[in-house]
């Protein structure tokens, strides 16, 4: 009998610098009028409160101005982050495309956790005559450990060798070497197999749930976010060694079927190009944001397109039970349920649907695991 034979050593080198963020907020929605993809950092700081203020009111104003449109229109809010010895400093980007026009917004937040004080442009540089152009009540800037970026009609950036500094943004960074050690399975082609798929992660709920996944002999696949990857990279290296897959769910969560081929090809390599970088793993499935595929997208990505034939609707529901019984009411050999490991809601559906699955004879298989057994089956019925 042929069976599903699967393992690999994953080399990585990793960055030992201090430049994650604490923890990422993410809110995805997908209703009649709009679809929404939110992502921004928690810092642990004063700053959480007005930022999630600014969210708060970018969100219920887009939602309002949709109420009744007549297409379906989109915001998303992506971010930047860096922490250099305690200076922190976040660019919000916020894109909204509404009834066919596109706009771009960015607010930005600095911040000194040592001083626990918020940072002007007069804090950072004595170079004041940089920003003369700008208007000083109204500047948005951010810095990294190269450049101070002044963002207004064209967006600036001066490198840090070029000024004269009143903070220290020098970085020291480490590199270390990983083995990720990814587990050698053996799949019986013939039994009765279902994948769990886990969109829009990871989040601080997601090593909870790997813990328990693993705690039962169960796999299952994340299709994940680039911009979380640096800040979850340990979950994910963990996700990994215990024979989890991480597929490519976008950088930011932005409508793919809505960007220009040269965008798709940006976020799909760019998030590639990270999960490598921090995890050496490369991903091989994708799994479009809110589902929606069209013939662009087909046509440029190698990656396998892997949607789903079970809807949880976790992102909606907010009651463990009705999730389950979203997930569990009509078990089927080659169910790809959809969840998100997003919410708290869902490691606790998750369970209670894992029993069930497992009492109803099947076993959760990662989608590639799947791909390759629905082949083997193929051939053995040649
Ligand atoms: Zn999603």
């Amino acid at each position: 009998m042929k069976k599903c034979i699967l393992g690999i050593i994953l080399f990585l080198f990793v960055c030992g610098c201090s430049n994650k963020v604490e923890d990422i907020n993410t809110l995805i929605e997908n209703t009649d009028n709009t679809v929404i993809g939110i992502n921004y950092p928690i810092t642990n700081t004063k700053l959480d409160d007005i930022i999630k203020n600014d969210i708060d009111k970018i969100y219920n104003s887009f939602k309002e101005d949709n109420f009744s449109s007549d297409n379906k229109n989109e915001l998303n809010v992506d971010y930047t982050y860096t922490n250099i010895n305690g200076y922190i400093s976040i660019g919000l980007f916020i894109y909204k495309n509404e009834d066919s026009s596109s706009s771009n917004d960015i607010l930005t937040y600095n911040y000194d956790t040592n001083k626990n004080k918020i940072l002007n442009i007069e804090d950072i540089t004595y170079d004041l005559d940089i920003i003369e152009e700008f208007d000083i009540n109204n500047l948005n800037f951010t810095f990294s450990n190269q450049y101070l970026t002044i963002y207004g009609v064209n967006n600036t950036n001066i490198p840090l060798s070029d000024l004269n500094l009143k903070i220290n943004l020098k970085q020291e960074e480490t590199i270390e070497k990983v083995n990720v050690d990814v587990p050698e399975k053996v799949i019986d082609p013939n039994g009765k197999i279902i994948a769990l798929t886990f969109d829009d992660g990871p989040s601080n709920y997601t090593n909870e749930l790997i813990e328990y996944l693993n705690s039962e002999g169960c796999n299952a696949t994340f299709f994940i976010l680039g911009n979380k990857v640096k800040t979850y990279q340990d979950t994910l290296i963990k996700s990994l060694k215990y024979g989890n897959e991480l597929g490519n769910h976008s950088y930011n969560h932005k409508w793919l079927i809505k960007l220009d081929e040269e965008s798709f090809k940006e976020q799909i390599v760019k998030t590639q190009d990270i999960i490598e970088q921090f995890t050496g793993y490369t991903p091989k499935v994708l799994r479009p944001t809110y589902g929606s595929i069209n013939s662009s997208i087909k046509n440029n990505t190698d990656l396998d397109i892997v949607l789903w034939n079970v809807d949880t609707m976790d992102w909606k529901y907010k009651s463990v039970d009705t999730i389950v019984k979203r997930a569990t009411k009509n078990l089927k050999d080659g169910n790809i349920i959809l969840m998100h490991d997003t919410h708290k809601r869902t490691v606790e559906a998750v369970k209670k649907i894992v029993p069930i699955i497992k009492e109803n004879g099947f076993i959760c298989v990662t989608a590639s695991e799947m791909k390759e057994i629905n082949l083997i089956r193929e051939q053995m019925n040649e």
